[in-house]
C-alpha cells in the first residue's frame, strides 16, 4: 500500500509539472488509472501534492470539497450561460456571459481562490456566451482555450480574438471526442460535429464530463441538427446531469436526444422575465414526463452541483416547471402562476425566439435582415450576422422592408 502511495504521488507530481508546463496532453491510458484508484482510497492522496496552483490564502471553502469533489457552478447571469468547473486545483471555464455580465463572472472565479484556469471553452461566438471572456482572459492565467470553427464580426467576438491575440495565445479549434483531464474529472467534447451551419447555435461546443461514476452534460446553445448528428454518430451522451441547450428553447432538448442523456438532473440557465420566451412549454414538459428535477439560474440564481464520484448534490431545491420566461415569479405561488403563465403565453406568441433570431446586416447600414441573400445586400461586400438583440444594440435597428416583414 505504501509503495501504491508513492507511485501514485510521482504520477501526481509527474502531471503537475506536465500541467505547469503547459503541456496538456497526458495520456489517457495513465490518467485514467490514477482517477480510479484515487476515488477508491477517497482522498488518501497527500493534499499537498494537489496543492500548487491554488491561491491558498484566499480559498475560503471546506477543504474536502476543494480536493476530493467535483464542483460546478452554473453561475447566474441572466439570461446567458457561465459555468465554472473545479475539480482539485484545476479549473475549467465554459462561457462567461454577455458583456456586462463580466464583472461578475471575473469576480465569481476570484472568490474561488483561482487564479489560473486550466481551460476556457467559448461555446459560440453569440454574445451571451463569450461577452465576458475577453475580461476573464485578461484577468487570469489561461491554460487553453477552446473555440469552435466559426466566427462573427461582432464586435464581442473581435474583442475576445483580440484578447487571446494579447495574451500570446491560440484558441484551440474543438476535435469530437478528443479528451482532456481537468483534475481527475475527464472531458470528452462532443460537438461540434460539422460546421458552416445556418446557425451558430449549432456550432456550440459540447462537452460530456465525468467523474467517477457522476458524468454532466454541457450542451452550449446546440440544437436539434447538433443533438441528431450526435445521436447519429453513436456518440456516448448520457448524464446524471444536463446542461439544458439553448436556455430551454424548444428547438434544442429533442425527445429522442433527451432519451439518450437519460439525466436526473437538468440545469437550465435562464433570464428572469426573458424576452425569448425561455425555457418553453414543450421542453419543460419533456423534463418533466420524464420526472427529471429541474434547477433554473432564473428561479435560484447561481446554483452549484456537487459530485463526489456517486453522488451529485445541489446547493439549492428543485424548481418549477413553469414556462415563458414566468419562472421567477411561479415559484412563489402555484396559484399565481396558473394565470400569469397564460398571459405570458400570449405575451410570448409574439416575441418568442425573436430575439435571439440570427439577422444580417452590412458594417453601416441601418437595418438587419432576415435574409442573408437579401435582394437589398446584393451590393454590399461584408455582410455581418448576429443575434437581431446585438445587431439592434449595435445600430442596425431598423427591420428589412423586404425579408424582415417591417419587424
Ligand atoms: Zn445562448
Ligand atoms: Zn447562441
Amino acid at each position: 500500500m505504501r509503495n501504491m502511495k508513492r507511485y501514485l504521488s510521482s504520477i501526481l507530481g509527474l502531471i503537475l509539472i506536465l500541467s505547469l508546463s503547459g503541456c496538456s496532453s497526458i495520456s489517457g491510458n495513465t490518467t485514467t488509472t490514477v482517477l480510479s484508484s484515487q476515488i477508491e482510497s477517497k482522498g488518501s492522496i497527500t493534499k499537498d501534492a494537489l496543492q500548487p496552483n491554488k491561491n491558498t490564502t484566499s480559498v475560503d471553502n471546506d477543504k474536502k470539497d476543494a480536493y476530493g469533489n467535483l464542483k460546478i457552478h452554473y453561475i447566474d447571469v441572466g439570461q446567458a450561460d457561465s459555468i465554472l468547473i473545479e475539480q482539485g486545483s484545476s479549473s475549467m471555464l465554459i462561457d462567461a456571459g454577455n458583456n456586462e455580465d463580466s464583472n461578475t463572472v471575473k469576480n465569481y472565479i476570484s472568490k474561488q481562490g483561482i487564479a489560473k484556469l486550466d481551460y476556457i471553452v467559448g461555446t459560440h461566438p453569440h454574445e451571451d456566451h463569450i461577452g465576458g471572456l475577453d475580461y476573464v482572459i485578461n484577468s487570469f492565467q489561461v491554460g487553453k482555450i477552446y473555440m469552435p470553427k466559426a466566427t462573427s464580426n461582432t464586435k464581442t467576438f473581435q474583442n475576445v480574438v483580440s484578447a487571446i491575440k494579447a495574451k500570446g495565445m491560440k484558441a484551440t479549434l474543438p476535435k469530437v471526442l478528443e479528451t482532456f483531464k481537468v483534475g481527475k474529472a475527464t472531458a470528452t467534447i462532443l460537438a461540434p460535429n460539422s460546421s458552416g451551419y445556418e446557425d451558430l447555435n449549432n456550432n456550440s461546443i459540447v462537452i460530456r464530463l465525468t467523474f467517477g461514476n457522476n458524468s454532466f452534460m454541457f450542451d452550449g446553445d446546440a440544437e436539434d441538427i447538433s443533438e441528431n448528428e450526435m445521436l447519429s454518430k453513436g456518440l456516448d451522451v448520457s448524464a446524471d446531469v444536463l446542461k439544458v441547450g439553448h436556455h430551454g428553447s424548444n428547438s434544442s432538448t429533442t425527445e429522442a436526444f433527451l432519451d439518450k442523456v437519460n439525466p436526473k438532473y437538468a440545469v437550465i440557465s435562464v433570464g428572469m422575465d426573458n424576452s425569448y420566451g425561455h425555457p418553453h412549454k414543450s421542453t419543460m414538459e419533456r423534463l418533466q414526463a420524464k420526472g427529471i428535477k429541474v434547477y433554473r439560474t432564473d428561479e435560484s440564481g447561481t446554483i452549484v452541483a456537487t459530485s463526489n464520484g456517486n453522488d451529485i448534490t445541489f446547493n439549492v431545491k428543485p424548481g418549477s416547471y413553469s414556462y415563458n420566461g414566468t419562472g421567477a415569479i411561479t415559484s412563489k405561488s402555484n396559484i399565481l402562476s396558473k394565470n400569469v403563465v397564460n398571459k405570458q403565453t400570449t405575451k410570448t406568441k409574439i416575441s418568442s425566439n425573436v430575439n435571439n433570431k440570427t439577422v444580417y446586416f452590412t458594417p453601416n447600414g441601418k437595418s438587419y435582415h432576415y435574409d442573408k441573400n437579401c435582394s437589398t445586400l446584393k451590393r454590399s461586400k461584408t455582410i455581418l450576422e448576429g443575434s437581431k438583440q446585438e445587431a439592434i444594440r449595435l445600430g442596425h435597428a431598423d427591420p428589412c422592408n423586404i425579408c424582415a416583414g417591417g419587424n
